[in-house]
């Protein structure tokens, strides 16, 4: 599971527009955009236990990992999300672009 090609590079335009520019640590500009989603349990524990917890859930966070110093901020998927397809995708980077290029109708992940 990864997120799309496109939501993540959506993501980087909207946090560099905002202001993210450099590490807040070290000030590197090397800033890296991982397609593969942190997941972050919520409201609870998501997974199985008792008594169940029905409002637990996980969030989908888009990490920001500085190669310099290591440093990883993690951004809610759902702050920028505005609909559309689905942002996260078990298709190949290939499998996912092909999809992309069809546009809404050749939408499926
Ligand atoms: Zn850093």
């Amino acid at each position: 599971m990864r997120f799309r090609s496109k939501f993540v590079a959506e993501v980087r335009r909207t946090l560099t527009a905002l202001g993210l520019r450099a590490c807040p640590v070290c000030g590197s500009e090397r800033l890296a955009f991982s397609e593969w989603p942190v997941l972050l349990p919520v409201k609870g524990a998501p997974w199985p236990s008792r008594p169940r917890d029905k409002d637990a859930g996980v969030m989908y966070a888009v990490a920001v990992r500085c190669d310099v110093c290591g440093h990883v901020l993690l951004f809610d998927s759902e702050c920028h999300r505005a609909g559309g397809p689905p942002i996260v995708t078990s298709l190949s980077e290939a499998e996912g672009d092909e999809l992309d290029e069809a546009g809404p109708a050749g939408t499926r992940a």
